[in-house]
Parts: C-alpha cells; sequence; structure tokens
C-alpha cells in the first residue's frame, strides 16, 4: 500500500522480480529506465554483479526471507544477499551506498524496463586506496 502511494507520487514503475528458483520474489520503485552500474571492484567482477540503486524504503521483500544468506567481507558493510536454494543474488546493499539496495536488472521480471543505460563505475581504484 506503501508502494502504491510513492508510485503514484514519484511517477515510478513498480518492479517485481526475483530468485531463479523463486523462493525469493521482490518488488522495487524504479524509473523505467534504469541506469545501471558496472562496476569494476574485486567481487562485483567475479559476480559479474550489474546493479541499479533504489533507496531501502522503494525496496520490498515479497517472499523468502528464510532463503536469504548474506556474504559479507572485509569491512562487512556491504551485505552480499543470495538465494541459498539457488544461489542468485537478485539484491544486495553496496558498502559505497549503505541507504540504497543494489538491485539485479537481470533479477526482474522484465516487461516493466523500457531500457538500461549502463554507467561504468571504478571500484577498483577505490579498493585499492582503502587496501582491499
Ligand atoms: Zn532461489
Amino acid at each position: 500500500m506503501v508502494l502504491h502511494l510513492m508510485q503514484r507520487e514519484n511517477g515510478l514503475v513498480r518492479h517485481q522480480g526475483g530468485c531463479h528458483c523463486g523462493a525469493v520474489r521482490f518488488e522495487v520503485l524504479a524509473p523505467s529506465v534504469l541506469t545501471v552500474i558496472d562496476c569494476n571492484c574485486s567481487i562485483c567482477v567475479k559476480k559479474q554483479n550489474k546493479h541499479f540503486l533504489v533507496p531501502l524504503n522503494h525496496f520490498k521483500l515479497v517472499s523468502g526471507h528464510d532463503a536469504l544468506q548474506t556474504y559479507t567481507f572485509n569491512t562487512h558493510s556491504a551485505k552480499h544477499n543470495f538465494c541459498s536454494s539457488c544461489g542468485v543474488q537478485p539484491f544486495f546493499i553496496p558498502r559505497s551506498s549503505p541507504t540504497s539496495y543494489g538491485i539485479a536488472p537481470h533479477c526482474l521480471d522484465g516487461s516493466t524496463v523500457k531500457k538500461i543505460n549502463f554507467e561504468k563505475v571504478n571500484g577498483k581504484n577505490r579498493d585499492r586506496t582503502k587496501q582491499r
């Protein structure tokens, strides 16, 4: 209900998505034209972790709370959530932006996305200066 109200106010689209096995389902409010971050830090490269950012309150976990596992490393500020059954990471909380969820555009159901613009982010050099 809250999501529905914000959707009307901001002209955002309610995207739905989930993991591969279907245990984890979520809804997120975001534009229909997405700006997706293509980061070159250690974990984003390994996971090909393309994502777009939304404020925490624009995200709603619909199902799968018990199926989620969280991987953290180094400062443990990033929370890499993944489904314990199929291993897919539909969303996570980035270290660079702990007040946002990073959402995997490839985990959205699809029909609500009009276009994706990719933005390269140099997370690798940020990592180097902080010794990680
Ligand atoms: Zn799953």
